[in-house]
């Protein structure tokens, strides 16, 4: 329910809703304390929902989770970046249908010519505890071979895909393999094994691996090569970005 993009001046008439002293729901009081973490006032805010009443919590969480939608997405996007914007939103749409069975809420995509991840293209981008509920997609006019593409905003999407239904959204985690796999054998059918990494001693040496497959015996990808899902060497070629196709 975080609409991080909210101004922080729209929570003051809500502030204003909250009378009694009944304790309103967890949620609420959590969202509360996150919008206002970086306000000098957020304390004081926090107070008050500690003394809101169900008629206001009710109120605030409708303000609140006034969903986000498409069409906002279409307005933000072309807004901001004309045409390009557009077809981003656009192909955010075809593979939110194609690969997450429409699953995926809408969510603000942004293109920046700088590099806000270092040069990590949009490199997890969507990370909504500390950036924010964005897609950043890194576009700059010079350095092409960092130019963020349609593999790029699917990378992003499968971050978001996870976030949102609550699993480890991390590279090293499980369901991040899981999902890489999956993607894969949908986009060109091509089967894959990326293990879990761990430890394994060889030659006297404890060295970290990826585990083989636990049947076949089939190497695993490389842990960076699976960080990095679709580019480098998965026979995914990704499209430029806002491109049609994949
Ligand atoms: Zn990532």
């Amino acid at each position: 329910m975080i609409l991080a993009f909210m101004e922080r001046d729209e929570l003051r008439p809500l502030a204003e809703f909250i009378t009694d002293g009944q304790v309103p729901d967890r949620t609420v009081l959590d969202y509360l304390a996150n919008m206002n973490a970086r306000s000098e006032a957020g304390s004081r805010y926090h107070q008050e929902a500690d003394m809101t009443n169900a008629k206001a919590v009710k109120h605030i969480a409708e303000c609140y989770t006034a969903p986000f939608t498409i069409e906002d997405m279409r307005r933000f996007a072309g807004e901001a970046w004309g045409q390009l914007g557009i077809n981003v939103v656009e192909r955010w749409c075809y593979f939110n249908a194609t690969y997450f069975d429409g699953a995926l809420r809408p969510v603000p995509l942004v293109l920046t010519q700088t590099q806000p991840f270092g040069k990590r293209l949009a490199f997890c981008s969507y990370n909504p505890s500390t950036t924010g509920r964005t897609i950043t997609l890194n576009v700059p006019k010079a350095h092409k071979s960092l130019l963020a593409d349609n593999g790029t905003l699917l990378y992003e999407m499968v971050h978001q895909f996870l976030f949102e239904r609550g699993e480890h959204a991390g590279h090293d985690g499980e369901p991040w393999r899981r999902e890489i796999m999956r993607l894969t054998k949908q986009i060109n059918g091509r089967e894959i094994w990326a293990g879990r990494s761990m430890t394994v001693r060889r030659d006297k040496r404890v060295v970290r691996i990826n585990a083989p497959h636990p049947e076949t015996k089939e190497p695993s990808l490389t842990q960076a090569a699976i960080a990095h899902w679709p580019h480098d060497g998965f026979g995914i070629k990704p499209r430029a970005l806002g491109e049609g196709n994949t």
